[in-house]
């Protein structure tokens, strides 16, 4: 999955607990395998990847996946559904576009742009529950699972430890995080939110239980061309990078929503997001934007507590309804 994945299991048994982190860790592997883009070059039978062979018959057949994969599509596309397409998993030809996938940046034409973003639309992928088959209708229409697979395969490392009765762990998929229960002395995990332009600081700390935090940013992938920074969370209206905030931070149940949401929201930026996740109220947010304004969801208030290490500005009340 291109990144680190750590898994911390707290146990009595020591036995029980290698295993169980040897059966999560597998989890990333499978869910890595299935949703291998480059699956070509990385798989010694790329056939095992769902989202290969998907985008391989685009314009030729309905392919068969497995749960796994109807299910991430089926999430997304209900996000995609809500949110007008900021979240959109057909934006595989934009993202090769720019050259995140194979990683060789450049910046492209307004004519290119258009042509590819014609292939652009999560409402022209036909899925056959019943069949379990899944139908991209254009040849170069692509999907790419990059903005679920960690937060799914998280949920699945997850229920794989609980299943083993684990109940104190935490598993970070690159900035997808969950942490199970609590830890061995009863206190709440602890997550930090990384600083958006330095990576050694910590904007502030969050106190969890039985919670995913995920964080997406405008740091993680990017390239400067004459002193603009472009990265890989795509607008999916334009095909360009979406610039109303660099960093977006979704406590939410499950690491596949939160996966979801904090691209989703990173595209949407602070006001509408804030304004779409009051719809879920088990979902709570945090942005932090260019001129390193800070806001975020009320409800987080108990648990979150801002370092001072920065020089950011820290919105409080700013979504709040009530004023006092
Ligand atoms: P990271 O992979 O760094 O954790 P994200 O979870 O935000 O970051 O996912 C970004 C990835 O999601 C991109 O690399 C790309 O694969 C995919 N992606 C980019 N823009 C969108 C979008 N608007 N909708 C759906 N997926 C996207
Ligand atoms: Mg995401």
């Amino acid at each position: 999955m291109n990144t680190l994945i750590r898994i911390k299991v707290c146990s009595s048994d020591a036995e029980l607990g290698k295993k169980a982190l040897d059966e999560a860790m597998s989890e990333f592997t499978r869910i890595g395998e299935l949703t291998d883009k480059f699956a070509g070059k990385n798989l010694s039978n790329p056939e095992m990847s769902d989202v290969y062979r998907v985008n391989k018959n685009a314009g030729i057949k309905p392919v068969k996946v497995s749960e796994d994969t109807l299910a991430m599509l089926e999430r997304s596309n209900y996000f995609a559904g809500l949110s007008g397409g900021a979240f959109d998993v057909t934006v595989g030809p934009i993202m090769e576009l720019w050259g995140f996938g194979q990683v060789q940046y450049q910046v492209p034409t307004d004519e290119k742009l258009k042509q590819k973003l014609a292939l652009v639309g999560y409402r022209r992928i036909t899925i056959d529950k019943a069949q379990k088959t899944v139908f991209l209708p254009e040849k170069g229409m692509e999907i790419d699972l990059g903005g679920i697979a960690k937060g799914y395969a998280t949920d699945m490392a997850v229920q794989k430890l609980r299943q083993m009765g684990i109940d104190s762990a935490i598993v970070n998929a690159g900035g997808n995080i969950y942490a199970l229960g609590s830890k061995p002395d009863g206190s709440p995990w602890l997550t930090g939110v990384q600083d958006p332009r330095d990576s050694h600081k910590i904007i502030a700390v969050l106190q969890v239980k039985d919670t995913a935090v995920v964080t997406s940013g405008d740091y993680e992938r990017y390239f400067l061309s004459d002193g603009i920074r472009y990265h890989h969370i795509l607008d999916p209206a334009v095909g360009k990078p979406a610039r109303k905030v660099i960093s977006t931070t979704v406590v939410a149940p499950t690491a596949t929503e939160a996966d979801v949401l904090s691209t989703m929201l990173f595209v949407l930026g602070a006001e509408a997001g804030n304004e779409f996740i009051k719809k879920f109220p088990h979902v709570n947010a945090v942005f932090m934007d260019e001129l390193r304004n800070i806001t975020f969801s009320p409800e987080l208030n108990n648990q979150i507590e801002f370092t001072d290490d920065g020089g950011y500005t820290v919105n409080r009340n700013i979504f709040n309804e009530v004023c006092d």
